[in-house]
């Protein structure tokens, strides 16, 4: 494909920063923006001598103009528990004036816009595995509704510019990922437990760990997100690996990977943590022609160096 001009917002994050490289290693000029709340410019700082990557330091919740662009990846807001509990107030201003901000830019340039949705956008499930049409069960008052309103808010503001501006919007719903740069103390799972083990501290599990997750190594999630917005898919499509684990019998591959002989302790599970997550991938299995490759053992492994390299810094 021809050399685009693409503006990420977000890019200095985990999964930015991973797109980013992505879309440079494709041959595209790459505008990436972020305010640093929780982005780290040190996921950017390999990028430093690329000729056709620029970084602007700048809070999406106030319009800007970044010339023109071709394409927008909407991928700023806090997005670990932690973040957005801490930084409530500022998560619902980048889900919702964030998300008009750039779809403006969008509309303006005629440009492609794909926007970083959630699973959280289905909350607790009562539908499982969860399927695209499942509208949901979030508590809207609760303590993680500052991130799952926002991000349904995003929905709600990304289908009417489709419907009422003809831009050409796609959306992902992004399950857990992991991989390396992956914030080491954002608070989630798999950067917790890998740092734990490391440490030889015990590893905390949050109620009886019975709950479940399904964990998608980053390139993976990378690979279907690219695939996705280059499509003529308008509606969600749910991007994540289907294979399902405890939360317990995660801990147990984290002590397998590292060979570490930290023990396990309880701790209470925060309000609303849903109880179980898995995506149903027909949708993108059939649109996009993608399926995850990486097994959680094979993507800890390849983690591993960099959970370490985290801990150097920390020291
Ligand atoms: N969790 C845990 N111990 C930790 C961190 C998280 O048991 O040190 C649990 C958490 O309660 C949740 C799951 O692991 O059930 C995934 O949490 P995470 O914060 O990674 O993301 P979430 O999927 O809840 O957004």
């Amino acid at each position: 494909m021809p050399s685009q001009n693409v503006l990420v917002t977000g890019a200095a994050g985990f999964l930015g920063s991973h797109l980013c490289d992505a879309l440079l290693a494709e041959g595209h000029i790459v505008l990436g923006v972020d305010n640093l709340s929780t982005g780290n410019t040190a996921n950017l700082d390999h990028l430093s001598s690329e000729p056709r990557f620029r970084f602007l330091e700048q809070d999406i919740t106030r319009p800007f103009d970044p010339g023109e662009v071709d394409y927008v990846f909407n991928f700023a807001s806090p997005a670990s528990p932690v973040d957005y509990s801490r930084l409530g107030i500022e998560t619902l201003r980048v889900g919702s004036a964030g998300t008009l901000n750039t779809l403006d830019i969008a509309h303006k340039y005629k440009a492609g816009y794909l926007h970083a949705s959630t699973s959280e956008c289905y909350g607790d499930p009562e539908v499982h595995p969860q399927v695209e049409t499942y509208w949901g069960n979030v508590n809207p008052i609760g303590p993680r509704s500052v991130y799952d309103e926002a991000k349904r808010f995003s929905e709600a503001a990304v289908m009417a510019y489709y419907r009422y501006h003809n831009v050409n919007t796609h959306m992902v719903r992004i399950f857990n990922t992991y991989g390396p740069r992956l914030q080491a103390n954002d608070g989630r799972v798999i950067s917790n437990f890998m740092i734990q083990a490391l440490n030889e501290e015990p590893l905390t599990i949050y109620g009886d760990g019975s709950q479940t997750r399904s964990f998608c190594y980053v390139s993976d999630l990378i690979d279907g997100i690219v695939r996705l917005s280059r499509s003529d898919e308008h509606a969600p499509v749910n991007i994540g690996n289907p294979d399902e684990w405890t939360i317990l019998e995660c801990a147990q591959e984290v002590l397998a990977v590292t060979g570490s002989s930290s023990e396990i302790v309880r701790k209470p599970l925060p309000q609303d943590d849903p109880t179980r997550r898995r995506p149903d991938i027909t949708r993108a299995r059939t649109l996009l022609g993608w399926d995850p490759k990486i097994p959680l053992r094979e993507g800890l492994e390849r983690s591993l160096e960099y959970f370490r390299s985290t801990l150097v810094v920390a020291r």
